[in-house]
């Protein structure tokens, strides 16, 4: 091996390494995080991370507590602790919106504790993958979960808690930004939470590592903007505010202008290269690349080849 090519390779290692552990064991990063509860509607409260990271769903009341979703490992126990500020009920029940570490890397910390985690199938089988890919930053990894922070409970379709006086229901959502989305919804309290199919912060994360589908975002957002009445309240994957419908219609209908613009210069012939310099995102880009992740230069590209696109000009 030359030398350059030694370097090159221990250049990607090293960027492999740091990215993996930043994802997963960056306990110093989250040394001075701190997390808030914000009340949302009825039994439903929100835990949020000023400054970025998934929105936890709490629904609290006399007969215990669920939560969607369980942040980062490392949060587990400032996790705990703001639930706390609400209820002194226990912690009961977990449902997973999907397989981001973001979103399960406290399973097995909750499970310690005796508490059930539930999520569709193909959700639970990502567990069993040796490494997890993500899509940000072209594509980077995170360690196979333990065994214990593997969902117990597992559903096809859709599952109903009878819990503090209504029926919660996790159900999978058309494959958007994974396979396994799930959509919890609270009908009492008139809350749904979207896990990351839905985020103020940015364009749409299809991940297609883990079966994201740009047909399933916007099958994803019908659906939601079916469910939710005009008083329903909206608990995003990412984002600090509460939204409610329209904002839902916002988001669809400028997905759908986008694809429409990507796929009217497909027809016409052009490649992802052309497509990138018309700008098709141009209209949008002041209010949805909040995320540093996940810009233009993510999200066309997806949806270019989820129309079929094909290729750069320099494959002609
Ligand atoms: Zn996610």
């Amino acid at each position: 091996m030359n030398k350059l090519r030694k370097i090159l390779l221990f250049t990607v290692t090293s960027l492999l390494l740091s990215i993996t552990t930043r994802i997963a064991y960056g306990q110093g990063q989250f040394a001075g995080v701190e997390l808030s509860i914000v009340p949302v509607a009825g039994n439903v409260y929100m835990v949020q991370r000023p400054g970025g990271g998934g929105n936890i769903g709490v629904q609290v009341g006399p007969e215990g507590v669920l939560l969607v979703d369980s942040l980062f490992a490392p949060l587990t126990d400032k996790l705990v602790a703001v639930v706390k500020q609400v209820t002194d009920e226990e912690i009961r029940f977990l449902i997973n919106t999907h397989i981001h570490i973001d979103h399960v890397g406290g399973n097995e910390n909750l499970a310690e504790m005796g508490v059930l985690i539930f999520a569709h199938d193909n959700t639970r089988l990502r567990f069993f993958e040796e490494r997890s890919r993500f899509p940000r930053a072209g594509g980077s990894f995170a360690p196979q979960q333990p065994a214990a922070a593997r969902p117990l409970i597992t559903y096809n379709d859709t599952m109903s808690f009878h819990l503090n006086g209504e029926e919660v229901r996790a159900f999978l959502a058309p494959p958007a930004h994974t396979d396994g989305d799930s959509f919890v919804y609270f009908p009492e309290s008139d809350v749904l939470h979207l896990g990351d199919v839905y985020r103020t912060t940015s364009y749409p994360i299809i991940d297609l590592y883990n079966g994201g589908t740009l047909r399933g975002t916007i099958a994803a957002m019908d659906q939601a903007i079916d469910i939710a009445g005009p008083e329903t309240k909206i608990i995003p994957g990412h984002g600090l505010e509460v939204v409610g419908r329209d904002e839902l219609v916002e988001f669809r209908d400028m997905i759908l202008d986008i694809q429409g613009q990507v796929l009217r210069m497909i027809r016409e012939g052009k490649k992802l290269d052309e497509v990138m310099a018309a700008q098709p995102t141009a209209a949008y880009d002041a209010e949805w690349t909040d995320d540093p992740g996940w810009g233009p230069e993510d999200f066309v590209p997806i949806v270019y080849y989820q129309l079929g696109g094909s290729g750069r000009l320099a494959d002609r």
